[in-house]
C-alpha cells in the first residue's frame, strides 16, 4: 500500500488520478488532496476518498470546508496548506499535478521531507531542473515522470545510463494546426486553439499543445529528468499519439511505449512503480488505429521549438524565463488581449531583454521568473 498526497486534485490530472487510485484501492490510498479554487469537487473527492488532510488556496473557502467536514480531515490554506499536505508524515509519494509555479516549493519540501515525487507540472523541471534532481539525489527519492511522454522514456530507459543512450525522440502530436498554412496562423482563435485532436487536457496546456510550446517545455523536462545534454533531446511529430516516445540506443536500436493515449497509465506507472499493477482500463486496438506516421516538425509554424532549445542549451536562468514568458503570453491570449503568434513574439522578445545568471539558486530563479512576468506584461 503507498499512502499519495495529490496536489491539484480538481485538475485534469488530478481527477484521473483519483480514477487510477478508485481502480486500486488495495495499493494506493489517498492520504491528502489540494485544489485551487474548486471547493465543491474537493469536498466530493474528500467525503469520497477519506484523507487525512486537504489544502485550498482560499483561506474563506477552507473555513467552509472545515465547517462542512467537522473535525476530520484536517483542512488547511494557501501555499503553506501545499507545504503541509507535502510534507505530510503518513505520505510515501507527492504527485504535484498544479498548473504553474506554485508546484515547486512543495516539491522542494517533499524531497527534503524524503517524499518520493511524481511530477506532472512539468514547469517544476523546467525552472528549477537542476536543483530539485540535485535535491533528490542528496535526499535519496525519486523523481517520477507523469508526463506520458517522460514516462515512455522512463519506461524504455529501464535504469540504463545516460552514456546507453545516443539520443531520446519525444512524439508531438502537432496539435490542431499542424497542417494550417503559416500565413493563417495570425488568425487563430482561442475556441479553435482549445480543441485538441488526442488529448483531453486543462486550457493552459491545451494552448501549449497548440503553439508546441508543451513540447519545448519538454524537452527541458526531459534534459533534466534523464541528465542528457539538449542536443540529445529530439522531437518528431506523431499526429496519432500512440507511440509515446523513444529512446535511441548508443547501439542503433530503439524502444518505444505505445498505447491508446490516455493519462491514467502513466499517472499509474508513476504511483504503483516499480510494481506494475494490471488494470483494464487502457486498451489499444492496432487494427482500429491502422497507420502510425511520424514527421519532422516545421520551425516555420512552430518557432517554440527553436526557443526552447535554445531555452535549454543556455540553461541557468532561461528556462525559468522562457516558462514564465510562455505563461504569461497564453494568459494574455485567452483573454484575447493577444493573438496566437503574439506568443511566441512575446517569449522570443523577453529571452532576447534576459541577462542569465548561470547555476542559479531558487531566490534567483524565482526573480528571473518575476522579471520574465513584468518584461512579458509590458
Ligand atoms: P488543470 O488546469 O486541469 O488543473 C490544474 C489543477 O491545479 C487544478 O486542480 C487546480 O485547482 C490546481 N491549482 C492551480 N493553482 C493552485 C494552487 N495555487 N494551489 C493548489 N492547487 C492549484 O491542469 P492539468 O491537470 O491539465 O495540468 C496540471 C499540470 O500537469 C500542468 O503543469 C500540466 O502541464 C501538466 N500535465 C498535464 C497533462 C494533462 O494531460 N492534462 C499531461 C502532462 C502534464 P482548481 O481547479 O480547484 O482551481
Amino acid at each position: 500500500m503507498k499512502n499519495v498526497v495529490l496536489l491539484g486534485s480538481t485538475g485534469s490530472i488530478g481527477t484521473s488520478t483519483l480514477k487510477v487510485a478508485g481502480d486500486l484501492p488495495d495499493h494506493l490510498r489517498l492520504v491528502g488532496l489540494a485544489a485551487g479554487n474548486n471547493a465543491p469537487l474537493l469536498l466530493e473527492q474528500t467525503q469520497r476518498f477519506a484523507p487525512e488532510a486537504i489544502a485550498i488556496q482560499d483561506p474563506a473557502k477552507a473555513a467552509e470546508l472545515a465547517r462542512a467536514l467537522g473535525t476530520h480531515p484536517r483542512v488547511y490554506a494557501g501555499p503553506e496548506g501545499l507545504l503541509q499536505l507535502a510534507t505530510l508524515p503518513a505520505a510515501d509519494i507527492v504527485l504535484i499535478a498544479i498548473v504553474g509555479t506554485a508546484g515547486l516549493a512543495p516539491a522542494l519540501a517533499a524531497i527534503r521531507a524524503g517524499k518520493d515525487l511524481a511530477v506532472a507540472s512539468k514547469e517544476i523541471l523546467v525552472m528549477a531542473g537542476e536543483i530539485v534532481m540535485a535535491e533528490a539525489r542528496t535526499h535519496g527519492v525519486r523523481v517520477l515522470p507523469v508526463d506520458s511522454e517522460h514516462s515512455a522514456i522512463f519506461q524504455c530507459l529501464d535504469g540504463k545510463p545516460p552514456d546507453s543512450v545516443r539520443r531520446i525522440w519525444l512524439t508531438a502530436s502537432g496539435g490542431p494546426f499542424r497542417t494550417l498554412p503559416p500565413d493563417q496562423f495570425a488568425g487563430i482563435t482561442v475556441e479553435r486553439a482549445l480543441q485538441h485532436p488526442s488529448w483531453s487536457m486543462g486550457p493552459k496546456i491545451t494552448i501549449d499543445s497548440a503553439t508546441l510550446f508543451n513540447k519545448g517545455l519538454e524537452m527541458i523536462e526531459a534534459r533534466w529528468l534523464f541528465d542528457l545534454e539538449m542536443d540529445r533531446v529530439g522531437v518528431v511529430v506523431h499526429p496519432q499519439s500512440v507511440v509515446h516516445s523513444m529512446v535511441e540506443f548508443v547501439d542503433g536500436s530503439l524502444l518505444a511505449q505505445l498505447s491508446t493515449p490516455d493519462m491514467c497509465l502513466p499517472i499509474q506507472y508513476a504511483l504503483t512503480y516499480p510494481e506494475r499493477m494490471a488494470s483494464d482500463r487502457v486498451q489499444t486496438d492496432f487494427p482500429k488505429i491502422g497507420t502510425l506516421t511520424f514527421e519532422a516538425p516545421d520551425p516555420q509554424r512552430f518557432p517554440a521549438l527553436t526557443l526552447a532549445r535554445q531555452a535549454g542549451e543556455t540553461a541557468g536562468t532561461m528556462p525559468a524565463v522562457f516558462n514564465a514568458a510562455n505563461e504569461v503570453a497564453v494568459e494574455a491570449f485567452c483573454q484575447h488581449r493577444l493573438g496566437f503568434s503574439g506568443i511566441t513574439e512575446t517569449v522570443a522578445r523577453v529571452m532576447a531583454a534576459h541577462r542569465v545568471l548561470p547555476h542559479p539558486r531558487l531566490d534567483q530563479i524565482l526573480e528571473a521568473d518575476a522579471w520574465a512576468r513584468a518584461t512579458a506584461a509590458a
